[in-house]
This record gives structure tokens, C-alpha cells and sequence, in this order.
């Protein structure tokens, strides 16, 4: 002010100041901005300006002869994975071999031995050197002790290696590199492209047979003022093309780049600072180090960018290459954050951090000493990112138990964020479970990816169906991979939603759905754009440097004020993951229904005979393979056929470990199996029910033989089935020709052509169907690209019906009838299918059991059972985990069209005032209900990624079963029966089965679902988590109709203590025992666990 006012005063002292010329020197003209932002690229693309342009600078040496680089190389026996040790033995023929030679097939593993000289030049104590490998695959760097050191992707992802400080005496020194063939993506034919394309492209099932070129073996020494150059340019360059020219901090970026390039020189080294100089008046002078990101406190950021890096535990490749990319990930992460302070890195899944553990000892300590200094970050509180549709309400569980203890035990902290951001849409009792699991905060980003409806909001509470809330966030720069580049940190404010309330956003970056994570680049733009939003602004303030947490804990300050969304965050995209890949859901339910029955009968002989050891180890294995085959590409079926030979051997030995437990507890219960096909006598003979309520079954043995099983617990009296009565209590007959009725006290089935033409409800007095049901019918199906993802509106258009060959009577017994029906589905393919009535039970429900055994060799078809009810209601009700979700049977709006095929567990229903049908399954989990049509999908055939996937033999059983009332316990109870039959046991002594140890009795929209032993129990606790003194039991009890539920838990056992207890069986508050009982009350959907500890 003051030197102004002195100008002002005297005038003549501007003499220093050139005056303003009286006639214009020559002509100026303006920029023609299009031209000048056409140019910019000529400046760093490769081409006929290389030589010129910046990538001319940005090495000042290269050596690549046998006096720099000496390789030799050994071939890994077939597609194994040899450790360090394995593939160093001294006996391994190590051969001599160059760049220009090609290594294959995919999936095998060379390792190869670099010496390596750096040439004197270089030897000076600040000029970096660095290795640069590309061999268009993946490799991981060694030293010679045998550490893991780096990973390197080729194809230029991350193809550098910064030598040792040691390595610069000019001396020979040795490094290990193990090169596996495949690529980030696997093997998929063609380039790496998500999308159709005539060579190939990556969803494609791999090609076996591809080879990779040693392109790249060679020491650089990069000008590094060159390289930041091309950072500072490629932001600038960006500023330039991407904001708008009615801002003036476009057309500055603009001037700016020009002026770089008319300074830059090839030839003058010198020319690259004064371009970077220049580069300052745009990006501020702070760029080059995390100093750029200042203090938060005083410019509070609104972009929080966190490192990230999303690996597909299983996906194009198979576990054991996963185990690899971890390793080669982490350890790029470890190094990363030595040279970038302000790298902060959020990693979910702990089965990868476990395969860390056993596999690498030494990246494993390198990543926990990061883990201590607080740059990398576990998040998520899972086992694996899982699919969240499809497994069990128990499943979910175990995914937040054994992930939150996993951290706990090894970091020491357990997660807040369940961190989702690729699973397939997420069901609607996430929120409650992530509560219920100390996790207040969601992250996902999926649903940005819906093909209908533009989800409405970033930043929102998302309620349970019991009502439980968390703070909900979905970065808006629709990625979990961002390069960190200007257009996702830009897109980050633009595309937000929820600006109205928040204007924060959260970026995850760094190379993903391979692996990866961050690379320098990704943190030179950062610090660029930070420096940018310092200096000109138009962009948002990024930081980078801290944790997820750090974002959350800002949103929770307001969350109560956030826009909530209640119920499922529905996806509307591949909706064909509901079926495809059917031995994998099947497996999925048989496990999961098998791992309930260990470990109720674990739990019960344990406490009967304390010589029995809880299984705890072989129980963890199994949920452990369980969890890990629920991963979101896994048990969804969009991964590679190698996946699914991974998870069939897991699946086997769960089975297999299940079947083995089962002997050991049977003896210790005082029963034995009997095999049905040869019951000889009923003495001692009971079934054994593992399910909490009392049951009245038919348990048919050979012939004509069956039992009848009843009773009320776990234990259950048998009694032959009587033959002599008067009058059969299920007939069959062929009323006309072709025309089959199967009769019961309470259901009149017809049969024509291997429909259901008629089913008449006798108690109710009215017919069930509107049309014919149990009816095949099959679709083109091939959807926009993702084929084993996707099934698209369009295929409904496709619709044709199967016709059956011949429908003949297949039993008549005095229990049990049933028709046989052959359908022919094309020249490759046909359905055996039953349609089964059996004897009816007073006050119990009947109803028709079909069944489907399916020769499948189909090519983008979509097979589907048809059921027209005569009930109306414009609501479904399909099971979820813990409860019922109802969805659309209209297509009013876009919200309710775009959910044309929706999940369901075991039952799907459709009732309207006083009257219902539910559809029952013991396998499926994709549905659909169009007005007054229930539709149970059955199978599809992809053939990308796997083009073997479901073909081959599929035996299916589901069930129709009208009822009287509204959806109701019922169902419920015979959903749960059906998946779970009655076994014949033999009883050998008195066995403490034959009274229900423990039972819940009260309102029966109660559920007792688990039954399983503490997992802190002094005498069988396995991790290094605190053990607790003394015995306990767990068990979990759920409102499975949506509404209040009273009841009380009595037991047999002898309890001290009950305490309510959340998901991971932290002590809540103290619950009154007494006289073996007490009670429980629960709201609608809520999840309660209580811990019993035994006396
Ligand atoms: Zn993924």
C-alpha cells in the first residue's frame, strides 16, 4: 500500500518501467485454443515426436549388455509355484538366457538369476539406478538371502526396480526373479480389454498355451527432474483439455503447457528446470514433496485419497497366483511408503493377510512394522470380500468374526469400515451385522454401476430391516482402482451426490482387481493436484495422509442428519450370479446346514462328555474354506474354470472333514447312522433332528418301506408307516389317459404333460394355480458383455416352453406317489423331473415335492420353473439372512422393472390376504414373481469365463406349498426342514439327545439358529487372542417374520451366567437365569447372541 501510494505521488519514478509503446510493435494474434490443446500431446506420447519431445529426456543411460546384465534362467516344473528355497536349490540347472526370448506356457512359473554391474558412471551417490523388467507378465523381485523385495507387472503397469545403495560399487551383485505367466488379468485371449472384441478379451477363458516375451532387462538411470517434468505436464495437460474454457484456470493451464513446450530442448538438459519453473506458476513450488499437503487442520481437504489395491482372491487366476500378487502388492506398498511419507494404504480381506503370514515371513513383518508406524491400514473386518446375497445369515456372521479376529489377534485393532467396494449389490441385514460386528461405517461403490437407475446418493445412513444404521459412503469417482488422476480427484465434487450435506469424498487409488495398488505415479499426481488446488483452485483439495477412519470420523460428526436408504442396496447388474455356477450354491447350503449340525452336536458332547474335545481346529478349517469360496467372483460364478477345481477340493474336504466329525460325536451322543436302504428292525431306532422345533416326517427306506419320525427333540421316536389301513392316505390314478391325479388328505394334485394343471387345496377349498405350473421354460440368454455376471431384461422376450416327451406313474406306495416326466430340452440336453405327494399330517402342512434331475449342455440358455398361483399381491416375500425382504411383482417404475430377477434363500412367497404359496429350494438363490407368476431359476450356461460352467448333471429338488393365513412360521420351519432331512440313528445307550438340551420355546417367528461353544473357551481356543476362564456356549436366535418375539430358552446344561454378547461374543449386558431358563424379546428381523457360561 504504502510503496503505491508513493508511486502515486511521484510519477516521474516509473522511469524504471518501459512506457507503453505509442505504436504496436508487430501483430499479436490469439491463441487458437483447439490447435494448442491438440499439440499438448505431442509433448510425451511415443511416435515420430519421441525423439524430440520429452521422453527423449527422461533417461540418461541405459545398459543393457552382458558387463551390466547377465541372466540365466530355471523352468519350475510344470505349473508349480516352488518357494525361494525350492527354486534356488544348487541342483536346479539355472541356463543362460537374454531378452528376446519367450517364457510359457501360462501358469508356469521361471525364476531367473540377474547378475547384476553397475557401470561406474553411475556409481556416485545420487544418481538413481534402476532395473527395468517387462515381459508383459507378472514377476516378483528376490534378493539373494531369499526377501521378497517388489513386484513387477509388465505391459509398462510397474516395470522399475530402484537398486540398493549398495549395489553401486561396481561390483557384481545377484538378485532372483520369479517371473509367473499370467498377466494382471490371467490369460484371457487378446489384449487386456473389458469388452467384446474379435481377438479375444479378457473375460474369455484363458488361453493355455501363451507365451511371453522378454521385451525389457536393462539398468536405467532416469533424469528424475525429466521424469517430474512429465508429472507436472500430464496435470497441467489435463487442467488444459478437462476444464472448461469458460474458466480462466483453463485457459492458464493452457499457456502454461505451451510455455513448457516452446522451453523444452532435447539437446539442453538445462532447458527441463527452467520448463519446470514454469511448471510452478501453475502447481505452486511445494510439489515435490508431501510438505504440499500442509496441515489439515489448515486447509481442511475435501477429497480423501487413500492408497488402495483391490485383489480378486480368486477371479481370472486361481488362489495359489493370488497368494503371489499379495506378496508382490504389499511389499511394492512397503517400499512405496519409504519414499512417499504421505502414503497411507487400506487393505481388506484377512485370509490374504494370513496367507501372508504362512507364506512370507518376511514381507509379512515388513508389512506389520508399517502397520505399526500407521501408514498401512487392515480395513474391512471380513475374511475375504464376499459376496453378500448369497451366503447364509450364519455365513455373514463368520465373514466379521473370523476377519475382525484375525486382526485383532495379529494387529492388535479390529475394523470400524466394512470395506466392500466390488461385491455384487448388498443384502439388507448388513447394516445390523455390521453393528452387531463393532463395524459402525460401509464402503462400497458398486452400485454405481447400475444399468437402470442412477443410485441417488454418495454419502447416506443405510438402515437394516431391523432398523440398525451405518454411515454409508460411495466414492464418486465410480472407481476402486482410480489412477489418482486429475479426472477422478475433478470427478469426485462433480459426480457427488450428497453435496447438499457433505462435501467430502473418498478416492481409493491405486492399481486393482489384479493387484498392484499404488505406484509412484499415483503420488506425484497427487501431490500436483493438491499443489494445483493451493495455487489456482478449480480443482479439490486432495490430501493424502490418512486413514479411512480419518474420513468417517469426520462424516459421523453429522451422520444423523445424512439421507437414509432402507433395506437392500439392491445392484442393478449381474443378476445372473443368483445361479450361475449351481454346484457352487449347492455346495454352499449343504456346507453351511452341515456346519450347524457339528457344531450344535459338537457343543451338546462336549458338554456331556468332557473328555470330548470341541473341534474347534477342524471347525475353523472348514468355516475358513467356507468363507474364503463365498469371495465375491467365487461363489458368484464369474470366475475361471481353475477356480472352481480350487473350490470343489475345498468343498470336498469340508464335506469330507463334516462326514469324520459326525463319527466321532455320534458315539459320544450314545447313536449311531443307520442306512435307510436297509432298516431291518425299529428297535432302538430314532431319528436324529438337529433343527430346534418338533417334526413329524416320513423317512422312506427301501421298497416299500417307511418310517414315520415324530417328536419334539433332538431325538425323535420312529414308527413303521402302517400299510393296513383301510384307506390309503395318498393315492394316485390316472384319470384320463395322460391325466394323472395324486391325492392326499389335504392336496388334489393333477398332472398333464408333466405340468401341474391343477392344485386343489382340500382343507381350503380353493384351487392354487392360475395356470400351469412346474412348467420348464428356457431363454436366450446373453446379456450386454458380462456373461457369467449378467442376464438382461431382454431375455424375458425370449421365453419358450418345454414340452414334455412322456409323464408315467414312477411310484405308488402306501406313503408316497409320484409321476415321472421326461422332457426333452434340445438334442444335447433333458430333465427327468418328479412330481411327488406324500401321506398328509394333521396340522401340518402339505406339500408337492418336485424334483429335477438335468442333462445340461446348453450354450447362452437359462433354464427356469414356471408356478402360476392364483394369489394377488403387488409385494413377493423372498428369505434373506435373518429375515424376509418383500420386492416389487409389478413394473410400475425403473426401480421396480430393474429387479426382474432378485435372490432368495430357501423360500420365495406370494400371499395375499388369508392365503399364500410358498416356493421352497434346497439349492437355488435366483428368483423372479411377475404378477401372479413365481418363477424358480434353475440353470444357465455361459461361457465366459468358464465355458464349461454348469454343464454336465444337476440334480435339483424344490417344493410348492399353498398355505392357509399369510406368509408365516410355517414356511419358515418347512424351508428349513426340507434343506435339512431327518437321519435314521440307532440308539446304543441312553443317549442326552432324547430331550432338546437346549430349545427355545415361545412365539414361533423365532428362530434358535446356531448352537456352538465359545470361541475365547480356555480349553478350545486356537488363536492368541485371551482365553477365557472356563466353558461356555454360543447361540443366536433371530425374528425371522418381522415382528416382535417373546420367548425363553430353556436348557438342560448347567448355566452360571447368561450374557447378551454381540457377533464377535464381547460380553453385553448380564440376562436373568434361573431354573434352566430365560427369556428373550426381540423387534422385528433383530439378530440376538447370547453366551451361556456353563458352572
Ligand atoms: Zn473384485
Amino acid at each position: 500500500m504504502c510503496s503505491h501510494g508513493s508511486a502515486a505521488m511521484n510519477g516521474h519514478e516509473h522511469s524504471s518501467l518501459a512506457p507503453y509503446p505509442l505504436r504496436a510493435q508487430a501483430p499479436v494474434g490469439k491463441r487458437i485454443t483447439s490447435l494448442y490443446k491438440k499439440r499438448l500431446d505431442n509433448f510425451f506420447t511415443p511416435g515420430q515426436w519421441e525423439k524430440v519431445n520429452l521422453l527423449a529426456a527422461l533417461k540418461d543411460g541405459v545398459y543393457s549388455g552382458p558387463e551390466n546384465i547377465k541372466l540365466a534362467v530355471w523352468h519350475a516344473t510344470g505349473t508349480t509355484r516352488p518357494t525361494f528355497k525350492e527354486a534356488t536349490e544348487k541342483s536346479n540347472p539355472y541356463k543362460e538366457t537374454q531378452t528376446g526370448e519367450n517364457f510359457g506356457p501360462s501358469w508356469t512359473t521361471h525364476w531367473f538369476r540377474a547378475s547384476l554391474t553397475v557401470p561406474k558412471e553411475l556409481c556416485q551417490e545420487d544418481t538413481p539406478v534402476e532395473l527395468h523388467w517387462d515381459c508383459d507378465n507378472e514377476a516378483t523381485v528376490w534378493s539373494e538371502k531369499g526377501e521378497p523385495l517388489q513386484g513387477l507387472t509388465g505391459r509398462g503397469e510397474r516395470v522399475e526396480w530402484i537398486l540398493p545403495k549398495a549395489f553401486k560399487d561396481g561390483k557384481e551383485h545377484i538378485l532372483y526373479i520369479e517371473m509367473a505367466c499370467n498377466g494382471m488379468f490371467g490369460n484371457g485371449p487378446g489384449r487386456p480389454i473389458f469388452k467384446n472384441n474379435a481377438g479375444g478379451d479378457s473375460i474369455q477363458p484363458p488361453d493355455e498355451n501363451k507365451h511371453f516375451k522378454l521385451s525389457k532387462a536393462e539398468l536405467v538411470a532416469p533424469n528424475m527432474q525429466a521424469r517430474m517434468l512429465s508429472v507436472d505436464f500430464q496435470i497441467i495437460h489435463d487442467a488444459a483439455v478437462e476444464l472448461s474454457e469458460d474458466s480462466w484456470e483453463q485457459h492458464e493451464a493452457l499457456n502454461v503447457a505451451s510455455r513448457i513446450i516452446d522451453t523444452f530442448n532435447a539437446s539442453d538438459k538445462t532447458s527441463i528446470l527452467r520448463c519446470r519453473k514454469i511448471a510452478e506458476e501453475y502447481l505452486g513450488s511445494e510439489i515435490n514433496s508431501e510438505r504440499v499437503y500442509g496441515s489439515i487442520e489448515d486447509k481442511k481437504p475435501t477429497v480423501y485419497a487413500i492408497g488402495h489395491c483391490h485383489i480378486d482372491t480368486c477371479w481370472l487366476w486361481p488362489w495359489a497366483e493370488t497368494r503371489r500378487k499379495v506378496v508382490r502388492s504389499w511389499s511394492n506398498q512397503c517400499d512405496l511408503m519409504d519414499r512417499y511419507p504421505e502414503l497411507n494404504f487400506a487393505c481388506s480381506q484377512a485370509q490374504q493377510f494370513k496367507w501372508l503370514k504362512e507364506d512370507y515371513p518376511y514381507a509379512w513383518e515388513r508389512v506389520k512394522s508399517k502397520i505399526k508406524s500407521g501408514q498401512f491400514h487392515p480395513i474391512g473386518g471380513c475374511w475375504i470380500e464376499h459376496d453378500t446375497n448369497l451366503p447364509g445369515g450364519e455365513s455373514l456372521v463368520r465373514q466379521f468374526l473370523y476377519g475382525q479376529r484375525f486382526f485383532e489377534a495379529n494387529f492388535g485393532t479390529r475394523s470400524t469400515t466394512c470395506w466392500l467396494p466390488d461385491s455384487f449389490g448388498f443384502s439388507s441385514q448388513l447394516p445390523q451385522l455390521c453393528r452387531q460386528a463393532g463395524m459402525t461405517r460401509f464402503l462400497t461403490q458398486k452400485p454405481c454401476f447400475n444399468s437402470v437407475n442412477d443410485f441417488p446418493h454418495t454419502t447416506f445412513n443405510w438402515v437394516a430391516l431391523d432398523g440398525s444404521q451405518v454411515i454409508c459412503h460411495m466414492p464418486p469417482c465410480k472407481t476402486y482402482c482410480s489412477e489418482a488422476s486429475f479426472g477422478d480427484i475433478k470427478r469426485s465434487i462433480t459426480n457427488h451426490k450428497s453435496l447438499d450435506q457433505d462435501n467430502t469424498a473418498l478416492v481409493a487409488f491405486g492399481k486393482g482387481d489384479g493387484g498392484g495398488g499404488p505406484t509412484w505415479q499415483h503420488m506425484e499426481r497427487l501431490r500436483r493436484i493438491r499443489g494445483m488446488a493451493n495455487t489456482v483452485g478449480q480443482v479439490p483439495r486432495v490430501h493424502s495422509g490418512g486413514a479411512v477412519d480419518d474420513f468417517f470420523n469426520n462424516l459421523e460428526k453429522k451422520a444423523s442428519s445424512l439421507v437414509t436408504w432402507y433395506g437392500e442396496l439392491y445392484f442393478e447388474l449381474h443378476r445372473g450370479v443368483y445361479t450361475t455356477q449351481a454346484s457352487q450354491k449347492s455346495n454352499n447350503r449343504r456346507s453351511e446346514f452341515l456346519l450347524r449340525d457339528i457344531e450344535l452336536l459338537a457343543t451338546i458332547a462336549s458338554i456331556q462328555d468332557s473328555s470330548y474335545r470341541y473341534p474347534k481346529k477342524e471347525l475353523d478349517e472348514m468355516w475358513e474354506g467356507v468363507l474364503l469360496c463365498q469371495f465375491h467372483d467365487c461363489l458368484p460364478g464369474s470366475a475361471i474354470k481353475m477356480c472352481y477345481d480350487d473350490s470343489n477340493e475345498i468343498y470336498a474336504n469340508v464335506f469330507q472333514t463334516g462326514y469324520n466329525l459326525l463319527q466321532t460325536i455320534y458315539p459320544v451322543l450314545g447313536i449311531s447312522e443307520v442306512r435307510t436302504e436297509s432298516i431291518s428292525s425299529l428297535e432302538n431306532t430314532l431319528a436324529l433332528n438337529t433343527l430346534p422345533w418338533p417334526r413329524q416326517e416320513i423317512i422312506a427306506g427301501s421298497e416299500n418301506q417307511a418310517v414315520i419320525a415324530h417328536g419334539s427333540s433332538n431325538l425323535l421316536s420312529v414308527a413303521e408307516f402302517g400299510t393296513s389301513q383301510t384307506e390309503k392316505l395318498v393315492t394316485i390314478e390316472e384319470s384320463t389317459t395322460g391325466v394323472f391325479v395324486l391325492q392326499n388328505s389335504q392336496l388334489s394334485v393333477t398332472v398333464e404333460d408333466g405340468c401341474i394343471i391343477s392344485l386343489y387345496d382340500r382343507k381350503a377349498k380353493r384351487e392354487v394355480l392360475s395356470g400351469r405350473a412346474n412348467k420348464f421354460v428356457i431363454f436366450d440368454d446373453q446379456p450386454i458383455y458380462w456373461q457369467a455376471w449378467d442376464v438382461e431384461v431382454y431375455h424375458l422376450e425370449t421365453r419358450q416352453e418345454l414340452r414334455a416327451t412322456t409323464t408315467s406313474i414312477l411310484e405308488d406306495k402306501p406313503y408316497r406317489v409320484s409321476v415321472l416326466t421326461e422332457t426333452k430340452i434340445s438334442e444335447l440336453s433333458s430333465i427327468r423331473s418328479t412330481i411327488t405327494l406324500s401321506a398328509a399330517f394333521d396340522g401340518q402342512q402339505s406339500y408337492v415335492e418336485c424334483a429335477a434331475d438335468i442333462n445340461w449342455h446348453e450354450t447362452m440358455k437359462f433354464l427356469k420353473v414356471e408356478f402360476p398361483v392364483d394369489v394377488r399381491n403387488t409385494e413377493a416375500s423372498y428369505e434373506t439372512q435373518f429375515g424376509i425382504i418383500k420386492r416389487p411383482t409389478h413394473y410400475n417404475t425403473s426401480w421396480d422393472m430393474a429387479k426382474f430377477e432378485v435372490c432368495c434363500h430357501k423360500f420365495a412367497d406370494l400371499s395375499e390376504y388369508n392365503y399364500g404359496v410358498s416356493i421352497l429350494n434346497d439349492s437355488k438363490y435366483g428368483f423372479a414373481t411377475v404378477g401372479n407368476v413365481m418363477r424358480l431359476s434353475l440353470l444357465r450356461s455361459p461361457k465366459a469365463p468358464d465355458d464349461t460352467a454348469d454343464m454336465g448333471h444337476h440334480s435339483i429338488r424344490w417344493a410348492i406349498m399353498p398355505h392357509q393365513g399369510e406368509l408365516g412360521a410355517e414356511t419358515v420351519r418347512a424351508a428349513f426342514n426340507f434343506n435339512n432331512p431327518l437321519k435314521l440313528v440307532n440308539v446304543t445307550r441312553q443317549s442326552c439327545l432324547s430331550v432338546f438340551p437346549i430349545v427355545l420355546r415361545g412365539d414361533e417367528n423365532l428362530v434358535l439358529d446356531t448352537v456352538k461353544r465359545g470361541e475365547d473357551d480356555g480349553d478350545m481356543s486356537t488363536d492368541e487372542l485371551p482365553r477365557r476362564e472356563g466353558r461356555s456356549v454360543v447361540i443366536r436366535v433371530y425374528d425371522a417374520l418381522g415382528g416382535r418375539g417373546r420367548g425363553v430358552v430353556e436348557t438342560t446344561w448347567s448355566v452360571s451366567k447368561v450374557f447378551k454378547t454381540n457377533l464377535l461374543e464381547d460380553d453385553g449386558e448380564e440376562v436373568p437365569f434361573g431354573d434352566g431358563r430365560f427369556e428373550v424379546d426381540l423387534g422385528p428381523f433383530q439378530v440376538a447372541t447370547y453366551r451361556l457360561v456353563l458352572a
